[in-house]
């Protein structure tokens, strides 16, 4: 399986500017291809060929006055441009298709996207030099922080300068699978907008505090960006400020996900979440926007984890009712409101908090065996002889307490 391995770098004055120069000449192409074939489709002539593209906007395009400067960066960092297009190509085309998701057409980047990527491949020879820094083709050796060591050679490596100006090397590694002591224990994951989840053991998981605490200064520094005169250079400082408080919630939601998704794959031998695709849809726009992007990183982790750990990995598919079965007796009890949080069962009486419920279903669907008895709310404890005895007094359905399954 390949996965990514991510450092930051600290690249001096000069390797910042043959940076700055290799994302350019990368958008650069990247953009002539677009309207190559943007033009093309337009026209109605045939769809440009990626090897016809490179030839001509690449190779040929140096040896023009307006093009010359493209070769003073890395050949390969613009053929891998090219390939990126490519690759934003075929998911608009496979959405198209409806074999993924929908994605929107390729758009031109801009010099003021927030991120700004190269990447070089085994072809650029680029190397890690024997004092530990990062040597990249035509821009130099990169200091690195290597916060943790690589498990074996990686094959490529991107630079990435984001929003905040920071820079970072992301390797992609090819691994094998580690073996962890088998455990009985799997578990039901239902993501969610009050918590951001919940198993089916009936464990409620929030956003930790320091992710809660990042959020609060961004939404701060957002406010003071607004107060900002435009064009002013306080507003400048204030959108630097936005940016890095940006950058520590996107930090300090993958450091969450780490920790959480490794401790589901350690102490459980299968887990199960709902496909996340049908979820937004379900759930409105806002909450869709605001818990998306969380969800979809986390359940990435969780199922590489799940690959590198041995360990089983269910996604249960759309047309399973989780929120409207009861994980108790099995009856289908119609939707609910998204504000019910505790509902009875109209068959069985249980009754079950609505989040709990689901994990223990999404288990279910994915076929583990999990108790039902954590989604009770209010399980009784009566003896059935004095339920039957007619013992409540107001003769509503009777609550079935854990004893009686
Ligand atoms: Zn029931």
């Amino acid at each position: 399986m390949q996965l990514r391995y991510g450092f930051r770098l600290y690249p001096n004055g000069p390797q910042r500017a043959a940076l700055a120069k290799a994302f350019g000449c990368a958008r650069v192409v990247y953009n002539d291809a677009l309207r190559a074939r943007e033009t093309a489709r337009a026209t109605g002539e045939a769809f440009p060929r990626t090897g016809d593209l490179s030839k001509l906007l690449i190779t040929e395009a140096k040896l023009t006055d307006e093009r010359a400067w493209l070769g003073e960066v890395s050949a390969v960092v613009l053929q891998q441009s090219l390939r990126d297009l490519d690759t934003a190509y075929r998911n608009f085309f496979d959405g198209l298709k409806g074999r993924r998701p929908h994605m929107g057409a390729p758009r031109f980047k801009s010099r003021k996207d927030n991120r700004q990527a190269v990447r070089f491949t085994a072809n650029a020879r680029w190397k890690i030099t024997p004092g530990g820094d990062l040597s990249l083709p035509k821009i130099g050796d990169v200091r690195v922080t290597w916060s943790r060591t690589l498990p074996s050679v990686p094959s490529s490596v991107t630079v990435i300068k984001d929003a905040a100006g920071r820079y970072f090397a992301s390797f992609v590694i090819e691994t094998g699978t580690e073996a962890l002591a088998e455990t009985e224990s799997v578990v039901g994951i239902d993501l969610g907008l009050g918590h951001f989840a919940v198993l089916s053991d009936g464990t409620k998981i929030d956003a930790p505090r320091f992710l809660r605490r990042a959020e609060k200064k961004l939404k701060k520094a957002q406010r003071n960006l607004s107060r900002k005169a435009k064009g002013s250079s306080n507003r400048d400082k204030a959108r630097i400020k936005v940016a890095r408080a940006h950058a520590r919630v996107a930090d300090a939601r993958r450091e969450f996900h780490h920790r959480l998704s490794t401790r589901l794959i350690r102490d459980n031998q299968a887990v199960a979440v709902e496909d996340l695709a049908v979820k937004g849809l379900a759930r409105t726009r806002l909450a869709k926007s605001v818990h998306d992007a969380g969800w979809s990183a986390f359940v990435a982790m969780l199922e590489y984890k799940a690959t590198k750990f041995g360990r089983g990995f269910h996604r249960i598919g759309r047309f399973e009712p989780t929120s409207q079965v009861c994980c108790v007796c099995g009856v289908k009890d119609g939707p609910k409101p998204l504000h019910l949080r505790v509902w009875e069962c109209q068959a069985c009486g249980a009754v079950l908090d609505r989040d709990i419920n689901a994990a223990v279903n999404v288990a279910r669907a994915a076929g583990l065996a999990v108790s039902a008895c954590r989604a009770q709310v209010r399980p009784v404890r009566v003896p059935a002889q004095r339920v039957e005895a007619g013992t409540h007094r107001d003769g509503r359905t009777t609550v079935v307490g854990i004893t009686s399954l």
